[in-house]
Parts: structure tokens; C-alpha cells; sequence
């Protein structure tokens, strides 16, 4: 009887064991597996292989107060209050020079002007970072919409929202606040 038992609940604990990797498996699969919020998979595949900001060298860590005497107020409220300028009153929603735009947090190089496209939003839109390592998202539940918000990897400043309505090559839109980047025209 004892042994009927024992064997009884090794089955449990095995069947157990092989159900949850199973389901972990496709919870990874569909990319629902995040870790300290940062999505992995999220807008669609360009964005499946990005690098996790949190793992970024040199990373800039400054206390509240050190931000607020760095930044205007505007620039404050965006990087690091996660605000948003209001549509069309930003200074590069309208702007097609050649150059790179900056974190206007860290100074980090984001976006080129060669991903930046017409979107009519209202705001700088982007279909590519500069490089896929100066980003990093998470899933913004704020306002009852699921967003994927970006960041920068380097500062932790927020920048916007990156969505999947964009041009080709990427189909994707990065919605940047022209307050949290700084143009810097090509040399
Ligand atoms: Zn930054």
C-alpha cells in the first residue's frame, strides 16, 4: 500500500513537472515571458532579438534631484516622469535635416535622420533606432491601452512609443517626443 503510494506520487510529480515546462515553453513562444517587465518579444520579429537595456555598460545613473537640475522642466517631465508633449508643439515632429538625434538626457545617439519618415502624428517618428542596442522597451499598461513604451538604454530616460504601423523596412513607428532627444546636424 505504501509503495502503491509512493509510486503514485512520483506520477503526480512528474506529469506535474513535464505540464509546466510545457507551458512555459509556449508562454516563450508567444512571448508572453518577460523579465523585470522588459518585453522580449513585443511589435513584431525586428524587435524579438533586442537588447535589454538593463544590460548596457556605462550606464547613467543620476538621483531624482541630480535630473532636475540637468534637464528643463519639460524635459524633466518626459524623461523622467514618462510624459508626453502634445501633439504638433514638439520641435522635430516637422523637421527632415540630416544629422543623428541624441538623448537629450545622456546624449546617447538614438535615431538617424535616415529612419526618420512623415507620420502625420504629431510627432518624430523613426521606423529603426540608430543601433539596436540604444533602446529598450517595456509594456506601458498606463492611460486602459497596452503600449510598448521605449527607453534609452544608456539613461533609463523615457523617449515615446514605438507601434506597428510604420513604413517598410520594419513596419514599425518609434513615436518620439521631440523634447527627450536633441538634433545634432550632420558634419
Ligand atoms: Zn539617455
Amino acid at each position: 500500500m505504501l509503495r502503491k503510494n509512493k509510486i503514485l506520487t512520483l506520477l503526480i510529480f512528474s506529469v506535474s513537472i513535464i505540464l509546466f515546462s510545457f507551458l512555459l515553453q509556449k508562454a516563450d513562444n508567444e512571448g508572453y515571458l518577460t523579465d523585470n517587465n522588459i518585453i522580449f518579444k513585443n511589435v513584431n520579429s525586428f524587435t524579438d532579438s533586442l537588447f535589454k537595456g538593463k544590460n548596457m555598460q556605462n550606464k547613467i545613473i543620476k538621483s531624482e534631484e541630480e535630473w532636475k537640475n540637468v534637464l528643463s522642466p519639460d524635459q524633466y517631465r518626459v524623461l523622467r516622469q514618462k510624459g508626453t508633449e502634445r501633439a504638433f508643439t514638439g520641435e522635430y515632429w516637422n523637421h527632415f535635416e540630416k544629422g543623428v538625434y541624441c538623448c537629450a538626457g545622456c546624449g546617447a545617439e538614438l535615431f538617424s535622420s535616415d529612419s526618420k519618415f512623415e507620420s502625420h502624428c504629431g510627432w518624430p517618428s523613426y521606423f529603426i533606432p540608430l543601433a539596436e542596442d540604444r533602446v529598450y522597451y517595456v509594456e506601458d499598461k498606463s492611460y486602459g491601452m497596452i503600449r510598448t513604451e521605449v527607453l534609452c538604454s544608456k539613461c533609463d530616460g523615457h523617449l515615446g512609443h514605438v507601434f506597428d504601423d510604420g513604413p517598410e523596412p520594419t513596419g514599425l513607428r518609434y513615436c518620439i517626443n521631440s523634447v527627450a532627444i536633441k538634433f545634432i546636424p550632420k558634419k
